[in-house]
């Protein structure tokens, strides 16, 4: 049986990542990938296959970089792993033995078996697999009326990609009064839903789907709780994810609330010499410092970086404990984000908050040809002027500025701080230095300050 110094089991971002990191790190020890399927895509790219992207071939990714840096990829499903023997075998009837494990096992879509109707066929998933997202695609291209049911931002995106199709029929159900409720306050979800609708979607909220129905084994329509029915030929459930921790609870690992596997600060479980990595691992919130369920590609990565530098010894020591979650995405144009404890995370952890907020464009003079509104929130913590968490809309410049935000929360930089805060500005490309936004906002959150 033949033994490697690390096996990840897992080909996702997270696997690609800890892998590559890892081997770089550790060029004399041995890696192996063990992953589901040959051809792997970008999970975050999935929505885009449906019409921008016209097809899975141009979302395609592959560990070529850990391979590249030496490691090795067996395409096989993990069955069984025995912490006691430190081995695994995997359903071709393969063995092997490790020093160090990685569950990268990711998440898949929550299958709600409480909706009669769920297993008809034309239910569909947003599944991180290739064959299976090929094979919806071409599901999509040949029908007209398509219900997606649940408005996070996977329902939406895909939702938004459909309706650009101008002769299909695209509707979106969402229990919650509105969309995307779980990223943003209400400010920002009632301007999402207003987007969304403007994209020629029949968005219904504050709905719930009862029934799915269906003749002769095949879906026809949707039934919703103000007992309309919508005509469906597909109808896409996008109404969660759950970590994927079935193989690491049967090996006996623990896990949380959210079904997460629980790790350090390092990414190590209980048992020594065993981590878990990406969408399968817990998640401590950063300002909450409660288990939030955060899964996310760019948080999957941060933790995977972290463990490949660490699998043999800590060489990177991880500052900051608690998981940040940073999040953007864009609506017919229109780009929402953001980061850490927003109004709502706060009320329910209890933090006490205020927010300082500003409005401009993001070029100067505003006449600029390309020049989108920009709205920035800052969540305070008033007793100290940290910031917290943010929220911002516009246009394409807020994918980045999110991030530049996320950095502050994560240095603990205060709204006094900010004030001060050494920019570089230009007509074409930002906000005017007059009144750069962010500045501003912290200065709106100064004011509020002084009035509490
Ligand atoms: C449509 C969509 C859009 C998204 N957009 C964004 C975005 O814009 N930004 C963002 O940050 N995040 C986004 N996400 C979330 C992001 O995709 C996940 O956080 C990310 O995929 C997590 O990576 P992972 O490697 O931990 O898990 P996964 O990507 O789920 O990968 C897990 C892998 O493990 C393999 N595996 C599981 N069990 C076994 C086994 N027993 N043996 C062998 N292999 C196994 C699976 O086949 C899979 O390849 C999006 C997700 C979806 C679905």
């Amino acid at each position: 049986m033949k033994n490697y110094d690390v096996i990840v089991i897992g080909g996702g971002p997270s696997a690609i990542i800890t892998g590559v990191t890892g081997k770089k790190q550790n060029p004399d020890k041995s890696f192996l990938m063990i992953k589901e399927e040959e051809k792997g895509l970008v999970p975050c790219g999935i929505p885009y296959v449906f019409h921008d992207l016209g097809s899975v071939d141009k979302n395609m990714m592959g560990p070529a970089p850990f391979v590249a840096a030496g490691g090795e990829v067996l395409v096989d499903c993990v069955t069984e792993v025995s912490f006691e023997q430190k081995k695994i075998s995997t359903k071709a009837g393969a063995e092997f033995t490790y020093d160090k494990l990685v569950f990268a096992t990711g998440s898949i879509p929550i299958e709600p078996k409480f909706i009669k109707g769920y297993d008809l066929q034309g239910v569909e998933y947003i599944r991180k697999s290739y064959n299976y997202i090929q094979s919806l695609k071409a599901k999509t291209d040949a029908v007209k009326d398509i219900v997606i049911v649940g408005g996070g931002f996977i329902g939406v995106e895909v939702a938004e990609q459909l309706a650009k199709f101008k002769n299909k029929n695209i509707s979106l159900v969402e229990m919650q009064k509105h969309c995307l409720c779980a990223a943003f306050s209400e400010k920002l979800t009632e301007i999402a839903d207003n987007t969304i609708r403007e994209q020629g979607i029949h968005l219904y909220t504050s709905t719930k789907v009862t029934e799915i129905v269906g003749k002769e084994g095949k879906v026809t329509a949707v039934k919703l709780s103000d007992g309309k029915e919508l005509p469906a030929d597909l109808v896409i459930l996008s109404i969660g994810y759950s970590p994927n921790t079935q193989l690491a609870q049967q090996a006996g690992l623990q896990v949380n609330c959210n079904k997460a596997i629980n790790t350090d600060n390092y990414m190590r479980t209980p048992v020594k010499d065993v981590f878990a990595v990406g969408d399968c691992s817990g998640a401590i919130g950063f300002i909450t410092g409660r288990e939030d369920n955060i899964m996310l590609a760019s948080t999957a990565t941060a933790e995977a970086r972290i463990l490949g530098y660490n699998l043999f010894e800590i060489k990177l020591v991880r500052t900051f404990s608690g998981t940040l979650s940073v999040f953007s995405t864009e609506i017919g144009g229109k780009v929402f984000a953001s980061a850490g404890a927003i109004r709502q995370a706060c009320e329910s952890a209890g933090i006490k908050y205020i927010c300082g907020e500003f409005e401009d464009v993001d070029r100067h003079p505003e006449s600029i040809s390309d020049a989108s509104k920009l709205w920035v929130s800052l969540t305070v913590s008033p007793g100290t002027g940290l910031i917290i968490g943010s929220e911002i809309w516009g246009g394409k410049s807020v994918g980045e500025m999110i991030n530049i935000v996320a950095l502050a929360i994560q240095k603990g930089v205060t709204v006094y701080e900010l004030i001060s805060y050494q920019i570089g500005t230009h007509p074409l490309l930002t906000t005017a230095p007059t009144k750069y936004v962010l500045i501003k906002a912290a200065e709106d959150a100064i004011n509020k300050i002084k009035q509490c």
